[in-house]
């Protein structure tokens, strides 16, 4: 059974029952964590495209496999130019109503605590998301000294326009 979009909150036992499948678009507007770690004012926020396929497994745990993909534009560390980082992935959700009962569950899985019978598909998805991301972000050699003289002949330029601009940074110090 198939139904459209991803609602933020669900009934994992019911939706496990069902095996639903959610398919749809996670603006980055619902993922304020991961929108925060992102550069700010270069365009549109991203969209992340999600599944989540709800089953129970064999040992009729409530699981739910959720896959992901989208770009995090991360500031790059060597010349602070913007870097379009490709995100995706697939992981198994386990979900449990007891927080003991979760850490006894098989490693494979993620797990997603259970409170009043809903669990947050938006924070489910934004953790992942959080450790996807690389501590530190770079271009590629190539693009990165690319982007890094256009600053450099930037900074240049604005020295030749205006020369006192450097004396007065110096006599600031
Ligand atoms: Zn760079």
């Amino acid at each position: 059974m198939k139904t459209p979009g991803i609602p933020e909150l669900v009934d994992p036992t019911k939706s496990c029952e069902k095996k639903l499948t959610f398919e749809g678009a996670v603006s980055t507007e619902n993922l304020p964590r991961f929108a925060d770690l992102q550069m700010q004012g270069v365009g549109d926020l991203e969209v992340v495209t999600v599944k989540f396929r709800f089953d129970r497994d064999e040992q009729n745990l409530k699981v739910a496999a959720m896959s992901y993909n989208t770009s995090a534009k991360l500031p790059c560390q060597r010349c602070l130019g913007r870097v379009d980082y490709k995100i995706e992935g697939e992981v198994t959700l386990v979900f449990s109503d007891n927080e003991e009962d979760l850490e006894l569950l098989p490693k494979s899985y993620d797990p997603v605590l259970v409170e009043n019978q809903e669990v947050n598909l938006f924070q489910a998805l934004e953790d992942e998301l959080l450790l996807s991301l690389p501590m530190f972000a770079y271009h590629d050699d190539e693009h990165c000294s690319s982007e890094l003289n256009d600053i450099k002949s930037k900074a240049e330029e604005q020295r030749a326009d205006n020369p006192f601009a450097v004396l007065g940074e110096l006599l600031k110090k």
